[in-house]
């Protein structure tokens, strides 16, 4: 079994702050912190959930005063002894109480270990530990929303059901098999038929919310396009000002350009190739025909600029033509000025919602705001009772199963022998076992946990 040694990190930011906290855990944090606390109460002693003031001191020299905080194995977050030092915030002194406690044979936690040893020790499973990182990560109330619903089980829940259903079919066949005399296989296919169309379904809806989810993670994916002068970088400035604006800049993992984030009224968008709207009048002359259609592609949604003081050039309806099998909202900026587009004409070239908008005023802003919460939240958000697939991993291994039921499906329906649909029940058992890291691979378990922040 998995046995750990002891562990620890700074778990608190590490700007100048009030407070800073080492986390110390594993068979040893008790023994070792108990070396260098100096308090009322001697660390060793304490009840399991107590604090204690005292000071940090070793070989007579003070670090700091401290409050430590023990919790007792198994019901803690790693499940191991835990003891959380809490400091007074200086980047300093915590850097030293880290080096007494490495000198003392602690070592210094990985990214995501902590969450690691809840998951190690059974407390949590992997949706579960991946809710943690999203919760951290979250950046708006819908995300958060989403990742708690995942923390507390929601997902779990449902793929352990999932789960058990097939393995009862699987176990049922080979019983059969086994044990005919007992067990009869008579109009056993259509049974076995009905439930896994029951199964199949399941996961198919739980797919359907996946494109929501991922957006509720990681944003709208928007691409700004339109002919030069219409207001492109106006906009793209009032989206970023106005809206008390970047939430982050992420450097793009696949590509060179910043993704920059607007956050609108909680909804996030994930602006494209932006840096090719800053510096130049021409997007598709600087970032290339390809890339230009590459990010048009890839993006949910297309945020149209034409300059409602014009007529439809052209140039315009070119651009209209490209983009026509996407999500799109058309702007139709400068309302601030008299208007000259035909929206009929406009209409029948293509299907989009339209917003007259100004750059220059902000006017139109609050309407992007209704007409994107139409097209992406339509069906009022309820997370209650509502569970998203907001991974990557379970979408995959969602998709999997769904395949090796098909599958089932499929040998069913050309009268295949029993034993056959085993070998494709287990293989969608396994892929939805992936998701609650029941069937996982120890090097993909590691990759998880390595996306985690320190300290968690
Ligand atoms: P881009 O080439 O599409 O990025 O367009 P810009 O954002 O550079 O804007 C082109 C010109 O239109 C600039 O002179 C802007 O000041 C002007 N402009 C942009 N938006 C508005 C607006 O809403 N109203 C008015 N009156 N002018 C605007």
């Amino acid at each position: 079994m998995y046995k750990s040694d002891t562990i620890c990190t700074i778990a608190t930011g590490m700007g100048r702050s009030a407070i800073g906290m080492v986390r110390v855990s594993g068979p040893e944090a008790i023994d070792i912190c108990d070396k260098i606390f100096r308090g009322k109460k001697r660390i060793k002693n304490m009840e399991t959930f107590t604090a204690a003031f005292g000071r940090i001191v070793y070989e007579d020299e003070i670090f700091d005063e401290a409050v430590v905080l023990v919790m007792k194995a198994p019901h803690t977050y790693t499940t191991e002894d835990t003891v959380e030092i809490n400091l007074h915030g200086g980047s300093y002194v915590i850097k030293r109480v880290m080096e007494l406690l490495l000198n003392l044979g602690v070592r210094p936690a990985e990214p995501g270990e902590f969450t690691k040893r809840a998951f190690l020790g059974g407390r949590i499973d992997m949706t579960e530990a991946e809710a943690v990182m999203d919760v951290i990560n979250a950046e708006t109330d819908k995300a958060l929303k989403a990742s708690v619903g995942q923390l507390t089980g929601g997902l779990s829940k449902q793929v352990v059901e999932l789960r058990e259903k097939i393995l009862y079919q699987t176990a049922y066949i080979e019983s059969a098999l086994d044990d005919p005399e007992n067990y009869s296989l008579d109009g056993y296919s259509d049974k076995l038929k009905e439930v896994v169309i029951t199964v199949k379904d399941k996961i198919e809806a739980l797919l359907r919310t996946a494109d929501e989810g991922r957006i509720i993670r990681e944003g709208i994916s928007t691409a700004i396009v339109g002919r030069p002068n219409v207001g492109k970088s106006s906009i793209l400035n009032l989206l970023l000002g106005e809206e008390r604006a970047i939430v982050t800049d992420i450097e793009g993992t696949t590509r060179d350009t910043l993704e920059e984030y607007v956050n609108i009224g909680g909804i996030i968008l994930k602006l494209i190739d932006t840096a090719g709207i800053r510096n130049t009048d021409d997007v598709v002359e600087k970032i290339g025909v390809d890339r230009a259609k590459e990010s048009i592609e890839e993006a949910d949604l297309i945020l149209m600029i034409l300059d409602g003081s014009e007529s439809l050039l052209p140039e315009d309806k070119e651009i209209l033509e490209s983009v026509r099998d996407k999500k799109i909202i058309t702007l139709i900026n400068k309302s601030d000025k008299e208007s000259n587009l035909d929206k009929e004409e406009l209409a029948s070239i293509i299907d989009t919602e339209i917003i007259d908008i100004s750059a220059k005023t902000g006017d139109g802003l609050e309407d992007l705001k209704d007409v994107l919460t139409d097209m992406f939240f339509r069906d009022e958000l309820d997370f209650n009772d509502q569970i998203y697939i907001t991974n990557s991993r379970h979408k995959a291994a969602l998709i999997s199963a769904n395949e090796s039921l098909g599958k089932v499906l499929e040998s069913i329906d050309s009268a295949m022998g029993e034993d056959f649909y085993t070998i494709d029940l287990m293989a969608a058992y396994e892929s939805l076992g992936d998701i609650i890291g029941e069937t996982l691979e120890d090097d993909l378990a590691d990759k998880i946990f390595s996306e985690f922040c320190m300290g968690k």
